[in-house]
């Protein structure tokens, strides 16, 4: 099932970083310089599905550390092409997790629309593949999968993205073919992207997992913003690593070697108060960041600022991501030790949060404010912004973090009816273990409700729901064929956030218990401390 790109030895013939010679006229296309699509339209045009795979072979046709495969497909049955990097590796999950090397997987465009990531990580390959990153590849893999939503990008138009600065000739959608938002599909994993992601997560296991969005919104004066996980159920030791050492890094970095500033994400909003704060999106799980930091793995959302350039947006995105690799490449062992720690640690009687809140920050920080020209688009007169190189500081307050506003013990494990075989298999499709059951009676605690509350519009195919009720102790019937969801896992925090009934991103709230619920009830998943 692996690599099905077919043509990647036909490029193979002819050394495309040929440079032409002064007076020699015979260039065949295959001695061009490699360069992406937006490269050769000089950032008029972004590149297609067929542009990318097309891309991608002329790589790994270049240096033997590139290797192409597939993870997936999309619902309209493109597959995802995914470039293994690495040293002495086949592309296979099995030959990446067992190289004992540390492994980044690098994302671009799961909203079809934000592209600067899909042409930023077909540059970081081409860097590989010219040898200019050779030391990467003594103790890492990269795992580059630049165009996520696929069938998104291929729903090019020039008015998708209003005033975003270009690509003026179009971009694709935000969502997949089936309309979902793939960037809110991590826990109910309603798409074959979604599902293929999982699956990649659980199968190469990468330690560190990038995703590169566009920003909408606030005219600030970053040419990029990121965020680490914000879910407090993050491992401690993840967060301090983002936090405390790897993001103030590539920031540093960045400022001396560009002069541009990066900073946490946020939109300056005076929301709940007439007072200006910076506040970050949301830490729920759904979100692609929020989710790999449950599967205790270190994530960084990337975002460049919608109304620079895009040729600017391009290398925000490349700079962002060539100093995460390199932080990571100046101690690989040490970051496999953090995630393995995380794997290791038991869970069992800890108090984790089911919903959440942001808190604000003790004092104010230096926000740095932008401003914005107006221009129109030069062939549908739609309204364009254009980042202004200027810079204000404004103290705010910040809304960086978020902490539990409800929490519950964690459990010895849960039990899943075997009628749930709808649940069992989207825990499956998550990677969580599960092992089958015998009949039995066991001391446990049921959820008794009381009252449901269904969302009256539909959110990405679902009404979600609120339940609320208590758990209160009691004899547990286990039928032969249910399962044992054990929170002696690895996976263990995500599994809580999707089995606990009052979790706000869990299987109950995406409505996917709904035929099972009602009010005066028992939630029909139950647990066992
Ligand atoms: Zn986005």
């Amino acid at each position: 099932m692996h690599l099905i790109i077919r043509g990647a030895l036909a490029a193979a013939t002819l050394p495309f970083f040929f440079v032409p010679a002064p007076g020699c006229s015979a260039q065949s296309a295959e001695r061009e310089p490699l360069r992406t699509r937006a490269e050769r339209t000089n950032y008029v045009e972004t590149s297609s599905y067929a542009d990318v795979v097309g891309f991608l072979e002329r790589v790994a046709a270049s240096h033997p550390a590139i290797q192409l495969t597939t993870f997936g497909y999309t619902s309209e049955a493109r597959a995802l092409p995914l470039a293994v990097v690495g040293r002495g590796i086949e592309p296979t999950a099995e030959s990446v997790r067992s190289s004992g090397k540390t492994v980044l997987y690098l994302q671009g465009n799961i909203h079809g629309g934000e592209v600067p990531g899909k042409e930023a990580l077909q540059m970081l390959l081409r860097e590989i593949a010219m040898g200019e990153r050779d030391p990467w590849l003594d103790d890492l893999v990269l795992l580059v999968a630049p165009i996520y939503n696929a069938d998104g990008n291929e729903r090019m138009a020039l008015t998708n993205r209003p005033r975003q600065h270009g690509p003026i000739g179009g971009m694709g959608t935000r969502p997949n073919a089936q309309g979902y938002d793939l960037n809110r599909d991590h826990m109910k994993l309603e798409s074959p992207e979604a599902r293929s992601f999982a699956r990649l997560m659980t199968e190469y296991d990468p330690h560190v997992a990038v995703d590169l969005h566009t920003t909408n919104g606030t005219r600030h004066a970053y040419h990029l913003t990121y965020s680490p996980p914000l879910h407090p159920n993050t491992p401690g030791s993840i967060d301090q690593l983002l936090r405390g050492e790897l993001l103030p890094s590539v920031t540093n970095r960045v400022r001396e070697k560009h002069g541009w500033d990066f900073y946490y994400y946020g939109n300056a909003s005076a929301r709940g108060g007439t007072e200006m704060g910076w506040y970050t999106f949301d830490h729920r799980p759904r979100f692609n960041n929020n989710y790999v930091g449950l599967r205790n793995r270190i994530a960084i959302l990337g975002e460049a600022y919608s109304y620079a350039t895009f040729e600017d947006r391009v290398l925000a995105s490349l700079w962002l991501t060539q100093e995460i690799v390199d932080f990571v490449a100046g101690d690989p062992a040490r970051i496999r030790r953090i995630v393995a720690a995380a794997d290791a640690e038991s869970l069992v009687g800890q108090s984790l949060a089911t919903r959440a809140a942001f808190v604000r920050s003790a004092e104010r920080v230096d926000i740095l404010m932008g401003e914005v020209d107006e221009e129109r688009h030069p062939l549908t007169g739609q309204l364009m912004l254009l980042r202004r190189d200027v810079s204000q500081a404004v103290p705010m307050y910040e809304y960086g973090t978020a902490e539990a506003t409800e929490t519950e013990t964690v459990p010895a494990g849960y039990v899943i009816p075997a009628a749930l075989s709808d649940i069992v298999t989207r825990l499956r499709a998550h990677g969580v273990r599960l092992d089958l059951m015998s009949a039995d009676a066991l001391e446990g605690e049921s959820y008794h409700i009381d009252r449901i509350e269904t969302a009256e519009r539909a959110f990405q195919g679902r009404n979600e729901q609120t339940i609320s009720g208590e758990y209160r102790v009691g004899r547990i019937d286990v039928e032969a064929g249910s399962w044992w969801i054990g929170m002696d896992q690895p996976l263990a925090r995500l599994a809580f956030s999707l089995l606990e009934p009052r979790s706000d991103d869990g299987f109950a709230n995406w409505g996917l218990l709904a035929e099972h619920l009602r009010a005066g009830g028992t939630y029909p998943i139950s647990r066992v401390h």
